[in-house]
């Protein structure tokens, strides 16, 4: 048997006819960027979010990127991010001429906010908060730590649609939560997409007119932008896929459900989620000693497993002007020599998921 570590074209199939029907509908009217149905994504976001606003934008990596402009943020601010996220969130700030200040993720996997404080200085202008795997980090000890010091908060949704902390659902606590719907993302798109939301109607209207060439009023250019709208096939997809939202959140709950108990015995270290928050289980990484070993031996019995992520931002070449060093943040590097996510994706069947737990569970180190 084969289990891939996601299968898109089961996500499509679940909902086929929704999809190909909303495709052709926006292909026959002739209209494919900013309008009817970015505006009413726009809204329909916005709403399930309990959010004032929501603006499409062309990626995740965007959403973040223009968050941090909106709040003003440049060369010689500091933002406060976690060590062991995906790097986008870490271009985000540097697009933008800030610095990167690294904290340690916490036992589970989120930034430790035990040690924020220690990363603050007189330059540092917000905290960027990643809510990573899908699981809400604790946003009642970011929030304070932000007043204290008069900070913003931008939230990196991107793995994490749905996720809530004490039942308010992730990028509505800061000033700005940044959403990716990229095809694997557990929202997905069929091609590149991302939104930003925030309560702020100055920052909403601002993305806006920076979303599309700093112009509000076709060539009329108030400030220099970006190119990066979200296309109307896109935004008509993802409308569909916000439908059924709740659905794969439970769907993807059962799944983690079944390797919690299942893998309770084995020879790994489980996820574990914090009281208050909850995970829409992005994905399911276990931590293992002997790496290498664990995948080969899975690759072996045809289940295909990754790394989120085998280089952290610090040690990346892309970030080799910021002269860190192997060693510099411990909990970080360890995570990304013992991280391996399974299988885990929307129309995973039982079969799969039994053949998965047993052969783990049949695993010798
Ligand atoms: C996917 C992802 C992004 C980037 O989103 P794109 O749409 O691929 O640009 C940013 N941050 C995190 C945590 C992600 O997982």
């Amino acid at each position: 048997m084969e289990v891939k570590c996601n299968r898109l074209d089961r996500g499509f199939q679940l909902y086929r006819q929704e999809f190909e029907q909303k495709a052709i509908e926006v292909l026959r009217s002739g209209w494919y960027v900013l309008g009817r149905e970015l505006e009413s994504f726009e809204e329909e976001f916005a709403q399930y979010m309990e959010s004032s606003f929501c603006v499409g934008v062309a990626s995740g990596l965007d959403a973040l990127r223009i968050a941090v402009y909106l709040l003003g943020i440049q060369t010689g601010d500091e933002v406060i991010v976690q060590a062991n996220t995906y790097i986008a969130s870490v271009m985000g700030i540097t697009l933008n001429g800030a610095t990167p200040v690294f904290v340690e993720p916490d036992i589970y996997n989120n930034i430790d906010t035990a040690q924020i404080e220690n990363a603050i200085s007189s330059k540092t202008k917000a905290i960027m908060v990643v809510h990573l795997y899908g699981q809400a980090a604790d946003m009642d000890a970011v929030m304070h730590i932000a007043q204290k010091y008069n900070l913003k908060v931008i939230e990196d949704c991107a793995q994490a649609h749905g996720a809530e902390w004490n039942g308010k659902k992730v990028g509505t606590f800061g000033d700005i939560g940044c959403f990716s719907f990229y095809p694997t993302k557990n929202m997905g798109a069929f091609g590149d997409a991302g939104a930003i939301v925030t309560n702020n109607e100055v920052y909403a209207k601002t993305a806006k007119i920076y979303r599309n060439y700093g112009s509000e009023k076709k060539y009329y250019n108030e400030i220099v932008g970006l190119n990066s709208r979200m296309d109307e096939i896109q935004a008509g997809m993802l409308r569909i896929r916000l439908r059924h939202i709740n659905e794969t959140i439970e769907e993807r709950n059962k799944i983690a459900e079944r390797y919690m108990k299942g893998l309770k015995d084995a020879k790994l270290e489980l996820p574990m989620v914090k009281e208050g928050a909850t995970s829409v289980w992005h994905q399911f990484v276990v931590k293992v000693n002997q790496r290498e070993k664990f995948m080969n031996f899975l690759d072996a019995n045809g289940i295909q497993t990754l790394i989120h992520y085998p280089i952290p931002p610090h040690l990346s070449k892309a970030y080799q002007s910021l002269n860190m060093h192997i060693g510099d943040l411990p909990i970080t590097e360890d995570y990304a020599r013992r991280v391996v996510s399974l299988p885990i994706y929307t129309g995973m069947n039982e079969e799969e998921i039994n053949y998965v737990v047993e052969k783990i569970l049949s695993y010798k180190e």
